[in-house]
């Protein structure tokens, strides 16, 4: 498939995975590691507490500090897919936390130990719109030279009020400005967003699909909201000002989104997952792969695929 072409019946989504493999010519997988960050929107720099949903014992001393090396991390993902996957190539994914969080100079240090290794293709930074200094963005830029470099950014909802409610310590706005110092860098935009926070309505949500639709965003990753152990989502839910959304409508708004998401940008995810000693609500029990898959048989029993519901000319943008 080329860039704009829509997407064909059989394959309803244009998965992030498809396209590595397109893309470097061999089974591609992201290795995740842990560069030793914290978060701003917790040490008081840009907000304390944290986004409602999340895990606040991921944030002890113990947890931050005691840090095998990054090329001890990288070995043993790169074992587990190889074994499980027959990967033949990685992307090493600075997962956890604000991975722009820090001094330029320990940025350059962790991503190029990443790059050094000979099977990796490039990486990948999850960071927050707020979190990228021009010295950073300069540093991405000039990696991303010679390698495949993504910068996941945490946007979640485009809806000022909700970001508010959910005290995720941005506005869209900042993400927004995020986007325009990425673009025109040689880096791939990643977008998380996720579904059913409290107040949200389907509509609402929906609209999210036309602003990626509008913006140089490259891939997204969705899921439903989910309250894990040590948050404060677990406390509304328990407390009752929060219910999660059923499988049935998250099925059907991912549909939704989908068929309003311009075939060119690929899908990274589309379910969140925690482990069971943590998971709160929902408990829908669910592997990755089951909820692809039904969402994929919703597009079909729908007779639909991402983007069919956008002019061609926005299709092929
Ligand atoms: S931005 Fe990420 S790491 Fe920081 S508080 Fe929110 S969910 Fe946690």
């Amino acid at each position: 498939m080329t860039v704009g072409e829509p997407i064909h019946s059989q394959l309803r989504i244009n998965s992030y995975g498809s396209y590595l493999r397109r893309r470097f010519g061999c089974r591609v997988s992201k290795v995740n590691v842990d560069g030793g960050f914290t978060c701003p929107n917790r040490d008081g720099s840009r907000g304390t507490g944290g986004c409602i949903y999340c895990d606040n014992s991921s944030f002890s001393p113990k947890e931050t500090q005691a840090l095998i090396p990054v090329e001890e991390q990288m070995a043993a993902g790169m074992a587990y897919h190889r074994e499980r996957l027959s990967s033949d190539k990685f992307i090493v994914y600075f997962q956890k936390y604000t991975n722009t969080y820090g001094p330029v100079e320990k940025l350059a240090d962790l991503y190029r130990r990443a790059l050094a290794h000979p099977d990796v293709l490039g990486i990948s930074v999850g960071t927050r719109p707020d979190s990228l200094s021009p010295a950073a963005i300069d540093l991405l830029t000039d990696l991303a030279r010679e390698h495949y470099v993504c910068v996941e950014l945490g946007l979640q909802s485009m809806d000022d009020a909700i970001l508010t409610r959910i005290n995720r310590g941005h506005t869209l706005a900042e993400y927004l400005d995020a986007v325009e110092r990425l673009s025109g860098r040689g880096l791939e935009i990643c977008t998380h967003l996720i579904y059913g926070f409290p107040g949200e309505t389907r509509n609402g949500f929906l609209k999210t699909a036309r602003l990626i639709a509008s913006l140089p965003v490259n891939s997204v990753k969705l899921h439903q909201l989910h309250a894990v152990e040590n948050t404060r989502l677990a406390d509304m839910y328990r407390d009752g000002s929060w219910q999660p959304i059923g499988i049935d409508e998250y099925v059907a708004t991912a549909c939704d989104f989908l068929e309003e998401l311009p075939a060119r940008v690929t899908v990274q995810r589309l379910y969140g997952s925690a482990p069971l000693a943590i998971r709160v609500a929902p408990n829908w029990n669910l592997k990755n792969n089951q909820m692809w898959y039904a969402v994929i048989n919703e597009l079909r029993r729908r007779g639909s695929w991402q983007g069919c519901r956008l002019a061609s000319e926005v299709r092929a943008a």
